[in-house]
């Protein structure tokens, strides 16, 4: 039989070994911390760092794929990785979603608008991107942000004073891009199969909470030409990295209904996890599909759908959301509710069609 192979042991990559055991593959998992969430479901784990050789080299010889759960996986030990067995996504796509720089040179390079933007590595840079952009702005880490953690807005900020900003956000290579003023924002999941096919999901539209993604709604309320030109931009993003397996695709509606990409994630997404609820093949069962080889399934949904997270002391909703019946819950077993920590999610399934 196959085994997969999954570096990183969070929650996405309990709810890919999931998908694997239902399609009859084994799952070993890189992560040093030990009892992981998908450690807890998958058939073993090695301990140890995402770069440490040895642990690298027994996931090669334990596995016939790999794949990752997070975005920050060493490109190094991808790249290492994939000189012995095939390593989906490709190592290029990691290399293009760990800089946000690189990330919208990408983007924009082929043909997908994103915010402008100014590399910033000093407080004069500072000063003359926030000029340049009248004074608003949104400062990001260049590196391992998520969850909006390394950011700073600046709203019609006077140019000047800025002495320091660089020093506090820790003297890491940063961005500032310009204020987006969104109507609303969606994502893409999308997936291409090994043999190039490509399915898109529909668009989700998204809301955020302290920076971390609240609820994802379907249907977006967006025009039917707004959402094609998201899949489209899905789709081109996946040829131009060769990509196998499941993409996130973030961008931001503005009034007109025009796009633009805030930013990509090379792996399966928290605001596609309404699939496994609303879909006949979820986002994890897509990239498990894709990452070993097999046909893409449909990624048509079948019913309209909210999917709410559950952060930190939101567990204590759970014996009022098990009251409810046309709901899916979905908890990953961590042990301890901190605050800001993803400890499940819900969908509420709306309409389903037929039942009265
Ligand atoms: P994630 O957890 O999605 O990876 P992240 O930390 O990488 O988040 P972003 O997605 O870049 O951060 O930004 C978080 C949120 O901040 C966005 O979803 C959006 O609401 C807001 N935001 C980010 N960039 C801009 C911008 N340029 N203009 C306006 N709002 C923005
Ligand atoms: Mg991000
Ligand atoms: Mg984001």
């Amino acid at each position: 039989g196959s085994t997969i192979g999954i570096i990183g042991g969070g929650q996405l990559g309990r709810m890919l070994a999931i998908s694997a055991a239902r399609l009859g593959y084994r799952t070993v998992v890189l992560e040093p911390q030990a009892d992981c969430p998908a450690a807890q479901v998958a058939n073993r784990q090695i301990t140890a760092a995402y770069d440490d050789p040895a642990g690298l080299a027994e996931l090669a010889a334990s596995s016939s794929v790999v794949t990752y759960e997070f975005e920050n996986v060493p490109v190094a030990a991808a790249s290492a990785l994939a000189a012995k067995i095939p390593v989906y996504p490709p190592a290029l796509a990691l290399e293009v979603a760990q800089d946000r720089v690189g990330e919208k040179t990408f983007l924009n390079g082929i043909g997908i608008a994103t915010a402008d933007f100014h590399a910033v590595d000093t407080d004069d840079q500072l000063t003359a991107a926030l000029k340049a952009f009248d004074g608003s702005g949104i400062l990001k880490t260049r590196r391992m942000g998520y969850d909006g953690k390394g950011q700073r807005v600046f709203r019609n900020m006077e140019a000047g004073g800025f002495a320091g900003t660089c020093e506090a956000m820790g003297n890491v290579p940063l961005i500032l891009e310009s204020f987006v003023p969104f109507e609303r924002e969606i994502s893409v999941i999308a997936a291409r199969g090994l043999d190039g096919a490509v399915g898109a999901y529909d668009p989700a539209e998204n809301v955020h909470r302290n920076g971390i993604l609240h609820t994802s709604t379907l249907p977006a309320a967006i025009m039917p030409e707004t959402a094609q030109a998201a899949r489209t931009a899905a789709s081109k993003i996946l040829s131009a990295l060769n990509y196998v397996g499941v993409i996130g695709v973030e961008f931001f509606v503005l009034a007109d209904g025009s796009l633009l990409a805030n930013e990509i994630a090379p792996r399966v997404h928290n605001s596609g996890h309404w699939t496994e609820a609303a879909c006949i093949v979820s986002q994890f069962e897509q990239h498990i599909r894709a990452v070993a080889g097999l046909p893409l399934g449909s990624p048509d949904r079948h019913s309209d759908c909210v999917m709410e997270n559950l952060i930190g002391d939101d567990v204590l909703r759970v014996p009022a959301l098990l009251a409810e019946p046309d709901l899916m819950l979905h908890l990953y077993g961590k042990a301890e509710a901190r605050p800001g920590r993803k400890m499940g999610h819900f969908t509420r399934i709306k309409a389903i069609p037929g039942k009265v």
